[in-house]
């Protein structure tokens, strides 16, 4: 282990939060449980489908304000990898995935939730019910925290099945992230890593500059004669980007070829090459295509998104959809004004969705909005930055308060250990 791996761990404090949350172990219903189990409800109940960081929280905070609602969470995975974090097992500094890993045993316990591991495969809005693979649910309210699907039909040649596996998005932390991690590993000393940015919004706008970083310091320890090219669908770096342009100088001058307003129109997967706009055609040894976004695919099957084609429309108050009534979008899946997609945000949002239904379906007025989000981005091992942003409701739209938060004035370790800090905390409130 390099030393600045294990410098990263003792700061991160890599004990293994997957191993600690694995320690509880409750029955949960497989499908072919659901439908004597949950077909006919009985009292109010919600169902919260998507255990990410909007799911876990939603389901975990109605509960908590009002233990009279059942709430049934819907989840494919038995296991969350979240993503935060994930770039710096790309760059080396993390042996494996397992401190970004998650169960539900605990937090499932804790709140009396009810698990269903199966997908949600379509919303019946009239009838007020999901459907999962072997049975229907009923529902009160629903929550989608679904995050994100990818808008692949908008790059030429790029096939669903077969691109990803050329061409790793990374973009969903798993398989993707490792498969991308070993052609890294696999690259001989003197290649080109393409890493191409769709154009805004998307998941997470600090992401892929932090990507490049952890790329470009990964490079330069272990093939120094390599280089990345990262090409930028949108007109500049869309977060601090004066404090990303200085630390690439500082850490990696030569390394990171940048190139703004570079909209990638097609690919070719056996070449490893992609086209853009612009007529040119770039090849690399390994491609990070990062595709453009939209909301998860069963928000788009229900038909809750809106004239974009991409994201879902909201009651900025409730999150309830402003297409169907009493479905709630939370998360990456929303448009929810100001607010960036994050997993701080989205955290955000499930309390106040939480909180809002829970006063709805007790007739109470729904309350306004306050809220943050804080955006750690590494630059190297020990040093990353952050942005804060405050968010309120006016005149019923959520707003960044104007003189509020602000960027951090330089790169530092004092950032690092808060971004270390941050991620333990947000991941132990998911999963207890
Ligand atoms: C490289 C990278 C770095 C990032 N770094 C940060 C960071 O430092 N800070 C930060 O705040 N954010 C960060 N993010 C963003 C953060 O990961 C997302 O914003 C966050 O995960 C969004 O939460 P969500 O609940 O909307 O979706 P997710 O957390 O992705 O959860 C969605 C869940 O829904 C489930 N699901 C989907 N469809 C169905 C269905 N049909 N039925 C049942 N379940 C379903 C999925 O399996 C998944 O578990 C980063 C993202 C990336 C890619």
């Amino acid at each position: 282990m390099t030393t600045q791996r294990r410098n990263f761990l003792r700061l991160f404090g890599a004990s293994g939060l997957a191993t600690s949350m694995a320690s509880w172990s409750l029955p949960t219903l497989a499908a072919s449980d659901v439908a004597t189990t949950l077909a006919k409800s009985s009292g109010r109940r919600v169902v919260v489908v998507g255990g990410g960081f909007g799911g876990t929280i939603a389901a975990k905070f109605i509960r908590m304000q009002d233990p009279g609602i059942e709430v049934v969470l819907i989840e494919p995975n038995r296991q969350f990898v979240a993503s935060p974090m994930s770039n710096l097992y790309l760059g080396g500094l993390l042996p494996d995935l397992s401190t970004l890993t998650m169960g539900y045993d605990q937090l499932l316990a804790q709140h009396d939730i009810k698990m269903v591991y199966d997908s949600v495969t379509a919303i019946d809005p009239q009838k007020k019910t999901v459907t999962v693979s072997t049975d229907t649910i009923d529902y009160d309210r629903l929550i989608l925290s679904p995050g994100i699907d990818f808008r692949t039909e908008e790059i030429q040649g790029y096939d669903r099945q077969t691109t990803p596996e050329q061409m790793p998005h990374a973009w969903k932390t798993g398989a993707q992230t490792q498969l991308l991690r070993q052609q890294l590993v696999d690259m001989p000393d003197g290649g080109t890593v393409v890493l191409t940015v769709p154009a805004a919004p998307f998941r997470c706008h600090a992401a892929p500059y932090e990507r490049a970083s952890m790329i470009a310091m990964y490079l330069q320890q272990h093939k120094p004669k390599s280089k990345i090219v990262l090409l930028d669908a949108n007109p500049d770096i869309l977060v601090h980007a004066e404090l990303f342009k200085k630390g690439w100088k500082k850490h990696y001058d030569g390394i990171i070829d940048y190139r703004s307003a570079q909209k990638l129109i097609a690919v070719d997967a056996g070449k490893r090459s992609v086209a853009l706009q612009s007529g040119k055609e770039i090849r690399g040894d390994v491609v990070n295509l990062i595709p453009p976004q939209r909301a998860g695919q069963i928000a788009v099957a229900a038909g809750l998104v809106g004239r974009d084609k991409s994201w879902c429309p909201v009651n900025e108050l409730t999150f309830e959809s402003t297409l169907k009534k009493n479905i709630h979008v939370i998360g990456d899946a929303c448009s929810a004004g100001a607010m960036p997609k994050s997993g701080f945000s989205a955290n955000g949002q499930a309390k106040i969705c939480a909180h809002n239904i829970v006063a709805l379906m007790n007739d109470k007025e729904p309350s306004e909005i306050s809220g943050i989000d804080t955006a750690f981005s590494y630059v190297s091992a020990k040093e990353a930055a952050s942005v804060v942003s405050v968010f309120a409701t006016k005149d019923s739209k959520i707003i960044q308060v104007p003189n509020s938060g602000g960027v951090s004035p330089d790169w530092s370790e004092t950032e690092a250990a808060y971004a270390s800090s941050w991620f333990k905390n947000i991941l132990t409130e998911m999963s207890s």
